[in-house]
């Protein structure tokens, strides 16, 4: 039977934005099939939120900032280990834009910026990579009594990793929509994302089972 969604569900719209697609500065593999999903999921929900990776052009997460480093380097920071990544997502540049025409743009109610210190990374869209730093997002969806949230969009293994996580450690349930949904996979970085959000109550769900 599939899950109408209710006034006490909200979906969250991952990252969906130019970098993160083919072509992008930190393209995800196949990432542009997720818009299709996405898009049909956000005419089923009456709450959608969306995040929105949104750096400072010096971002500590940048290979570039951190001489002699490559993109997909592991480099330990204060608040721990942190991948470096291309620069991708700099404030107001093109690639920092949601996939142009998407229309669940239209039917979000709140877009969440993260990553916008430029000495923190934020995966979530809860809290900042220091785990401490809270976005807003746990109380906006409280006040609203959002208690389920559904999460499509990029990366699976990243952002909508973490920010699954993030959802069940404040309290909701987490559904992850994996065909709406692609990874980086870098450094087996997919399977442990999964094993994490296993151990910790994430379901999964194809889109075609939320109508
Ligand atoms: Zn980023």
């Amino acid at each position: 039977m599939p899950i109408t969604p209710a006034e006490i569900d909200c979906l969250v719209i991952v990252d969906l934005q130019v970098d993160f697609l083919p072509g992008g500065r930190l393209a995800v593999a196949d990432g542009d099939a997720v818009i299709a999903p996405a898009e049909a999921l956000a005419g089923r929900f009456a709450n959608v939120v969306m995040t929105q990776d949104w750096h400072p052009a010096d971002h500590i997460s940048f290979a570039s900032q951190h001489p002699g480093k490559a993109p997909f380097e592991m480099l330990a920071l204060d608040y721990g280990p942190q991948v470096l990544w291309p620069d991708h997502c700099v404030i107001g540049s093109e690639g920092a834009a949601f996939a142009p025409g998407l229309k669940a743009v239209e039917r979000a109610q709140l877009v969440i910026r993260k990553g916008f210190r430029r000495g923190v990374d934020s995966y979530s869209g809860f809290r900042e990579a220091d785990r401490q730093t809270p976005t807003g997002l746990a109380g906006y969806l409280r006040e609203r009594g959002i208690e389920r949230v559904f999460l499509c969009g990029l990366a699976t293994d990243f952002c909508v990793a973490w920010t699954a996580l993030d959802a069940r450690a404040a309290g909701f349930a987490a559904v992850v929509v994996e065909d709406a949904c692609r990874a980086i996979d870098t450094n087996n970085s997919l399977a442990a994302a999964w094993a994490e959000m296993e151990k910790a109550g994430v379901s999964r769900m194809n889109s075609a089972a939320i109508g």
